[in-house]
């Protein structure tokens, strides 16, 4: 078996006696182990399970006492994660907690940044014991490029095992390890930085609130969320009032002002499960409010009208008033799928331009029909 270099399935390798084979069946088994731990290293979706594959497999197939890889933090200061497989009733770091660098041959390992052989224990000053019948150690910086990740840690009860072939590839599964961790984080990096893209493409730059995009899947969602349980769907259409003479008078700038504050008092009115406010365009917010009939979302919508006027931003050019106001068109439905989820929009539009023509700064409701 131990021969058998061409055999690099991932089965349980076979455990043999290291001192009962000649060189070239170490070196076939040395090869055999590589194979294996690269393939995990490349195809395995677990990092934990494959870190903690590869010290099993060094503790079952060679006469090595514990292997374990040990990570260190971003800062490089402590280790404070270890995988390890052999003789080890408790690991330091298990039981001393985050473990220095300047402490212990991995320390010594992680600071150097380079290989430490150790071919007697005894006679190191930096050894802390794992095992009393450990002999020597072999300890390989984790770096991917040069990014240090931590040490693999190898020991074996045996003082002439860390020959140049063994090391060469301890070194290379150290290398594998590296590359695996790299993925990972990379993988892990790159997840997070897609959620922060997801959300930043949900949101209005200007207001900070939902943006268009959001509305529309939120409407999407919420309709068929209240058609599956019978209740109603109300939606405010928001329209400052006079908002060119704003701008012409005062600036595009204060005018966005104005916007982000209007946005602002609207978001102080969504306060139900499920409820959004969302800039629909220019100077038009919506309130998405599920469950809401007409008479509680026209309450809604009034109490918003008057939370504005009351803010009392000061307009300038407004044939309406001396200060900022709104015309808001509330519609409600009784969903349905398929009835299309636009119509309430389209009503709500229609209401908001009722308002509008009967003076502006109000409110004007209307029922969604199919
Ligand atoms: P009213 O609604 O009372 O009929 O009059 P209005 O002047 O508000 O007209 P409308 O609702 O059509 O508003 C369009 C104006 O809104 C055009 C533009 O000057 C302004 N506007 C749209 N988007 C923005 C924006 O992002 N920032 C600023 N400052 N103004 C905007
Ligand atoms: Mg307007
Ligand atoms: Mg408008």
């Amino acid at each position: 078996m131990a021969n058998d270099a061409a055999d690099n399935s991932t089965a349980e390798l076979p455990a043999a006696p290291w001192d009962g084979r000649d060189a070239p069946a170490r070196n076939a088994t040395l090869t055999r182990i590589l194979v294996r731990i690269a393939r995990e290293a490349l195809q395995g979706a677990d990092l934990e399970a494959m870190m903690q594959g590869t010290c099993a497999c060094l503790v079952a197939e060679l006469p090595v006492a514990i292997a374990s890889v040990i990570l260190l933090d971003e800062a490089h200061a402590y280790f404070v994660h270890e995988v390890w497989a052999g003789e080890w009733t408790l690991s330091p770091l298990e039981a001393t907690g985050d473990w220095p660098v300047s402490r212990g041959c991995a320390g010594r390992c992680a600071r150097l940044g380079t290989p430490q052989l150790i071919a007697d224990v005894r006679v190191d000053p930096d050894y802390v014991a794992g095992n009393d019948l450990v002999r020597s150690e072999y300890l390989v910086p984790i770096r991917h490029r040069q990014r240090m990740h931590g040490v693999l840690n190898i020991e074996s009860t045996r003082t002439d095992f860390f020959d140049a072939e063994a090391c060469a590839v301890f070194d290379a599964v150290a290398d594998l390890v590296a590359g695996a961790i790299h993925f990972a984080r990379m993988a892990n990096e790159l997840q997070q930085v897609n959620h922060r893209l997801e959300q930043l493409s949900m949101i209005d730059g200007l207001t900070g609130i939902a943006n268009r995009r959001c509305f529309d899947r939120e409407l999407d969602m919420g309709w068929r969320r209240m058609a599956a349980e019978g209740r109603p769907l109300s939606l405010l259409m928001v329209d400052a009032d006079a908002f060119k003479p704003l701008n012409d008078a005062c600036g595009h700038l204060h005018g966005d002002e104005c916007l982000r504050e209007l946005a602002r008092i609207c978001g102080e009115f969504v306060q139900g499960e499920g409820d959004l406010v969302a800039r629909f365009g220019g100077e038009e917010l919506v309130l998405l409010l599920p469950g809401r009939d007409l008479a509680a979302a026209t309450a809604i919508a009034e109490a918003l009208r008057v939370a504005v006027e009351t803010k009392a931003m000061p307009h300038p050019a407004s044939p309406v008033a001396a200060h900022v106001t709104v015309s808001v068109g509330v519609a409600t439905a009784l969903p349905a799928v398929p009835w299309p989820p636009e119509r309430l929009i389209a009503t709500a539009d229609r209401a908001m331009y009722a308002a509008k023509r009967r003076g502006r700064n109000r409110v004007c409701a209307e029922l969604a029909n199919p």
